[in-house]
């Protein structure tokens, strides 16, 4: 079996080239549609505002919470291994994969082990990874990149899937989800009966009373975690919870917003390893206490990774989420890419939004995205000012320091935006603007002139 592949050795397409097929958006709306009938069977408001009241508290309280975690853990004989970095992440799993003689591990859900490129640390050392969950599955069959957070083959029609399958099993071409669905059970069963370490994410890790939380549709995660002798949970610091009676708000919301289910399939509570068992939790920090340094980002940390912003976002919907060559796309992709990656890739994502705020109001914990992406357009214009559309801002604020620039250079660009229509044959990089929208028609008045003459008109 073909190792998993890792989202950032394959280029992705750009924003400029449209990837909403009809099926594409069909899904998108149809997951509207069931999160609104599902919000209605609860008090969502309340909910919503418990859950950002309860992240606040836990994110607040990060180093006192997390230390109780390990604590309790750790009294139930689980390991909490620390990870600053995405690479002491890879090489705890490394060597755990060594101590226990790992040549094949099975992997359920886990957007943070394609955030630290596991795979291919894991690829490198000989070892075999093989996806669990069906979407990671055909994407790793593929060597494509996951286009959403919680649908990650949302990309391929199930025709795609079955000229897939039939290259890459062997099996008879089939676009029946029933048939493709049993060749990857078949296929997967087989690899879970000889792993010897299965390796999860987690969604929440609760600190009193040290439980691993893993909630998921398909039942892999669970098989993956208890059926090799080994469990390696990977966590980022940001999953932690204080209590397990907040848990219930978290579980309600998360189901909803994800896929309007009232709860998931499976929700998992791993409370340490049975006897004869190993279970490891690494806690991964990777840039996430710098997120949590900044209190104008912080919020970010609160995502239950629902992935409902990415279904409303109307850049998402038209792009895809392979535009945003990284893990997480959409407006929370945007958002904490170049914070997690330490600002090299993803420094122009917070810039590919409309700002429309169709993300806060959907998103189950009310983050703030809108103003996060503009702070972190402040915080990246250093980087963003090298490129074209930088070099144009940058005129822009000079021109608006003054009065007499400011006028000048709106009276310029009045004459530039009539002669504009003429010049586009001369001028190619107009066509960048124009070859997807019209220009739209110049009022007779500037803004400024209107408003000289209305105020003149007004009665006193
Ligand atoms: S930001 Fe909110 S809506 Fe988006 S994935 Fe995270 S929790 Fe869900």
């Amino acid at each position: 079996m073909r190792p998993a592949a890792s989202a950032h050795t394959h280029p992705g397409r750009s924003f400029q080239d449209p990837a909403a097929t009809a099926g594409f958006q069909a899904v998108m709306r149809s997951a509207i549609e069931h999160k609104r009938e599902a919000q209605l069977q609860v008090p969502w408001a309340q909910l919503r505002a418990q859950a950002h009241r309860l992240k606040a508290e836990a994110i607040g309280d990060l180093d006192r919470l997390l230390v109780h975690f390990e604590r309790e853990f750790s009294a139930r004989g689980g390991t909490v291994l620390w990870a600053p970095s995405a690479r002491d992440a890879v090489e705890h799993v490394l060597a755990i994969c060594r101590r226990h003689g790992v040549s094949t591990l099975v992997k359920g859900k886990s957007m943070i082990s394609e955030e630290i490129d596991l795979n291919d640390a894991l690829q490198a050392s000989g070892i075999e990874a093989v996806e669990t969950d069906l979407g990671e599955f055909i994407i790793a069959l593929a060597c494509d990149q996951p286009s959403h957070i919680t649908a990650p083959a949302l990309h391929l029609s199930r025709g795609d899937i079955g000229e897939l399958f039939a290259r890459k099993l062997g099996i008879p071409y089939s676009d029946d989800p029933h048939v493709l669905m049993t060749a990857a059970r078949d296929r997967l069963r087989e690899t879970l009966l000889r792993a010897q370490a299965g390796l999860t994410g987690v969604n929440f890790a609760v600190a009193d009373t040290g439980t691993i939380v893993v909630v998921e549709n398909e039942g892999n995660g669970g098989l993956s975690a208890t059926l090799p002798p080994v469990h390696i949970s990977l966590m980022g610091i940001e999953k932690i919870i204080a209590r397990l009676a907040d848990l219930p708000v978290f579980l309600q919301l998360l189901a909803r917003a994800a896929t309007g289910q009232k709860l998931t399939s499976y929700t998992h509570h791993f409370l340490g390893p049975e006897e004869g068992r190993k279970a490891y939790c690494v806690v991964i920090d990777a840039g996430r206490s710098e997120v949590l340094a900044d209190p104008k980002t912080r919020e970010s940390l609160y995502c239950i990774r629902c992935g409902a912003c990415l279904n409303v976002c109307p850049v998402y919907r038209r792009a895809g989420g392979a535009a945003y060559r990284s893990v997480y796309a959409g407006p929370i992709g945007s958002v904490i890419t170049a914070q997690l990656s330490g600002h090299r890739h993803g420094a122009e994502l917070p810039f590919v939004s409309t700002l429309c705020g169709a993300c806060q109001e959907e998103c189950p914990v009310n983050i703030d995205l809108p103003h996060q992406l503009v702070h972190m357009r402040s915080r990246l214009a250093p980087d963003a000012r090298d490129g074209r559309k930088g070099k144009a801002i940058g005129a822009a604020a000079f021109l608006m320091q003054g009065r007499m620039t400011y006028a000048l250079a709106s009276a310029l660009v009045r004459v530039a935006l009539r002669l504009a229509p003429a010049c586009r044959p001369l001028l190619p990089f107009l066509s960048g603007w124009t070859r997807e929208r019209a220009l739209p028609a110049l009022p007779k008045q500037s803004f400024k002139a209107w408003w000289k003459s209305r105020e003149r008109e007004r009665p006193r």
